[in-house]
């Protein structure tokens, strides 16, 4: 006799369907989807080796680069972070990380957990760093890495990374940069800027599910790894053994999560028919459109003009709203996800998210309904439909 408790059984999974207009994930595409239905390959079968070979080739155009070392990382964005920053440092080495919000600070902590000297750079959050103050602050310290986030998520707030890569070099220095929500949404050029080391994830801006994080090693980065004197100290993210899982000899390290890759695959297929360009455009307008509805509606975001994000708007909440009744009520009432604030814009902000797949009209246009409906609700009067309208008058002009 079997001892009786209450049955585990669930009930067949079938969630509400939810509009994904947070800060990841977002709306898997359709077409990623539906590759994710194709039946597993064994991980080492040839024609797997294959399409992880397209996929390196694919992964190599989307971060515009010629890095051998390009893969996905079998983990979400912060394990990308995590498996460049436990490769590139040695503990007792100095390092500098830029941080102006909550994933910076998150590579700060990374850093420490490595045993690096850790210098951190601290800006307001919602703002940038110039590449004179950059310059200073290599001039004073001269580190062995310096981490930068290109598009952070917490504020909303674009860093240009376009003249980094020759100041690190000029000081000897590893330019390693998260780009884990703007790859797909706003441009990454690794070899162009001269980046060593970045890394992404699948859930953002290429509309897969999370568990991939696709990142990039270039050849300065690649010997810092040959000339360790310490072994790396993660056996799972050792980049030296994957790399040669992934590379020529295909030598088993672990097991590829088949289905990712597959999704992954697709994820880009989506990004290169459409084409860099074109897509970087998208987003830039739908941005425009969605910038010009919350201003219409009287609200205003948090980071500066001539550094907002497209792909990730943190809105300031009005006084008098109440942050998780209101994104309750967006995803009860109208099914739709934002993002709440971190750190110190917990409750102050809420975070949208048109990224990859997300970033179109339709979403424009519901996030705005949805937000004049319920700010009104809370007592924060907008005017009637004016939110759209301003949209509809981005896209009727542009
Ligand atoms: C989302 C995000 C991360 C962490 O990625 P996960 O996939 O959640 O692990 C790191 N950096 C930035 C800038 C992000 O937006």
């Amino acid at each position: 006799m079997s001892t009786v408790l209450p049955s585990p059984l669930a009930g067949q999974l079938n969630p509400v369907p939810r509009l994904l207009l947070g800060p990841g994930p977002g709306d898997m595409h359709p077409r990623v989807i539906a590759a994710m239905t194709t039946p597993l390959l064994g991980h080492l079968d040839p024609q797997f080796l294959l399409i992880m070979a397209e996929t390196q080739e694919m992964l190599r155009a989307v971060f515009q680069t010629r890095n051998e070392l390009t893969l996905p990382i079998s983990a979400t964005g912060s394990g990308g972070m995590e498996a460049c920053l436990v490769n590139l440092i040695e503990p007792g080495e100095r390092v500098v990380i830029c941080t102006a919000g909550y994933f910076g600070d998150r590579m700060v902590e990374m850093a420490r957990r490595c045993g690096a000297e850790v210098h951190v750079e601290q800006e307001r959050w919602g703002q940038t760093f110039a590449a004179d103050r950059i310059r200073q602050i290599l001039q004073r310290t001269r580190p062995k890495l310096l981490g930068i986030v290109n598009a952070e998520t917490s504020t909303g707030a674009w860093q240009d990374i376009s003249e980094l890569g020759p100041l690190c070099r000029e000081f000897d220095t590893l330019l390693l940069v998260d780009c884990v929500t703007s790859l797909g949404c706003t441009p990454v050029n690794v070899d162009a800027w001269q980046i060593d080391a970045a890394f992404s994830c699948s859930q953002k801006g290429l509309s897969c599910p999370p568990g991939l994080a696709p990142m990039t090693v270039g050849p300065r980065a690649m010997e810092a790894i040959r000339r360790r004197k310490t072994p790396v100290r993660s056996w799972y993210l050792d980049l030296t053994a994957l790399h040669s899982y992934w590379g020529a000899e295909r030598v088993y390290h672990h097991t590829a999560p088949i289905t990712m890759v597959y999704a992954l695959r697709e994820g880009l297929r989506l990004v290169l028919e459409e084409g860099l360009d074109a897509r970087f455009a998208r987003h830039q307008r739908n941005a425009r459109a969605l910038q010009a509805g919350l201003q219409a509606l009287g609200l205003r975001t948090l980071a500066d003009e001539h550094c907002q994000l497209p792909q990730l708007h943190a809105v300031v909440l009005p006084e008098g709203v109440n942050d998780v009744q209101g994104r309750k009520r967006l995803l009860e009432e109208f099914g739709i996800e934002v993002g709440g604030g971190l750190g110190e814009y917990k409750g102050r902000v809420w975070r949208i998210g048109l990224m990859g797949y997300n970033s179109r009209p339709s979403c424009v246009f519901q996030v705005l309904a949805a937000l004049e409906k319920v700010l009104n609700d809370c007592g924060f009067k907008c005017s009637p439909g004016s939110g759209v309208a301003a949209a509809e008058a981005v896209y009727a002009s542009s």
